[in-house]
């Protein structure tokens, strides 16, 4: 069942219909001396197609170098807060377009009672994010007696939450529920989907290094927003931000709710390659993403399959012996000796953006 409500991040709305967001997290500490490598990398991460960007905020003090990374980017940055209330409070003196608290770990209801006043005087959502890993006392209790299942407990901590929100009269919210395993994230999403339609967030927690993350979330995600579930996604993986970046989009484009840029085919490689893929698709990944067009790019190794993808793409390059054959819409339109390969592809590429 799809979310009907909807929230506003800056300006950003995540839930309501609207295109499913991703989402990535900063993985060092900010530092208030480094702002504007942080500010160029957020603009990065904005030219490969990050819509909200993560930042945890460890200490009081923080909240300001956050606030001022915040006030120089366009992109909506999220205030991410365990056990100290009064940090989530500092955050929204700046212009912080979302706060996460888990309120699990907040601890007295009148500390949480004080953020959702705050936040609602200020106009900022709060993602309540539960997690596998952090359930309450008595959820823990029960699973342990096998009075309900982990998604149940997942479920229930999160309901727990959205109640207490409730009570306080603030609705302006976006659910997640982490599990670190495929099934427990299908399974725990679904439910609290077919009760509630609050804009939930996807994401399997902890799902590993590069491969048996973007496979777990691979195998959780697509299943749940081809289910018309989630509204906003994160590829959480032992990675760089860009790469989960990418993965996020490989993820809503498998889903069918991809976005307006590049589809990239390349080859894997063998032994008849006269042009190395690997080599190439890494160094132009980051470029190709950054594209808005909607185009199909083939990189192919050799004369075997390489013609026959590169013709069907809009732009392709592929190994031909010693030589390399740039094709357009079909065409060969040149061919060249294989250490021009990145200037031409740069002059190629150009008639896209
Ligand atoms: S396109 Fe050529 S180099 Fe690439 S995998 Fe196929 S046969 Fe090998």
């Amino acid at each position: 069942m799809p979310s009907v409500r909807s929230v506003k991040a800056k300006g950003l709305i995540i839930g309501g219909g609207f295109p499913v967001s991703i989402q990535t997290m900063w993985k060092e500490p900010l530092r208030a001396d480094a702002l504007e490598a942080a500010a160029a990398r957020v603009r990065g991460l904005a030219e490969l197609g990050c819509d909200v960007l993560r930042f945890a905020v460890p200490a009081l003090g923080d909240a300001e170098v956050l606030g001022r990374l915040a006030a120089m980017v366009e992109m909506p940055l999220v205030a991410d807060i365990h056990f100290d209330w009064r940090i989530a409070l500092a955050c929204l003196d700046h212009p912080i377009a979302k706060i996460r608290i888990n309120p699990g770990n907040i601890g007295e209801r009148w500390k949480v009672e004080e953020v959702t006043k705050k936040a609602r005087d200020k106009g900022v959502p709060i993602r309540i994010g539960v997690n596998g890993g952090s359930l309450p006392q008595d959820l823990r209790e029960r699973l342990e007696r096998g009075e309900i299942d982990r998604a149940g407990a997942l479920v229930a901590a999160a309901e727990r939450e959205v109640a207490a929100f409730e009570e306080l009269g603030f609705s302006d919210v976006v659910v997640s529920m982490k599990a670190s395993s495929v099934a427990e994230t299908l399974e725990v999403n679904r439910r609290f989907a077919r009760a509630h339609d609050y804009p939930l967030h996807l994401g399997v927690t902890e799902a590993g290094p590069l491969v048996p993350g973007i496979v777990k979330n691979t195998a959780a995600l697509v299943p749940l927003l081809e289910e018309g579930i989630g509204d906003t996604i994160r590829v959480s993986i032992s990675d760089t931000m860009e790469t989960e970046v990418a993965a996020g989009r490989e993820i809503l484009a498998a889903a069918g709710k991809g976005r307006a840029g590049i589809t990239l085919v390349s080859c894997p490689r063998c032994a008849r390659a006269g042009f190395d893929t690997h080599a190439f698709t890494a160094r132009w990944a980051a470029r190709l993403y950054a594209l808005k067009t909607e185009a199909t790019i083939a990189v192919m190794g050799c004369v075997v399959n390489g013609p026959g993808e590169a013709r069907h793409a809009d732009l392709g390059i592929t190994g031909a012996g010693d030589k390399v054959v740039i094709f357009r819409k079909g065409k060969i339109a040149r061919t060249i000796l294989r250490e021009e390969a990145d200037t031409v592809f740069e002059e190629e590429l150009r008639a896209f953006e």
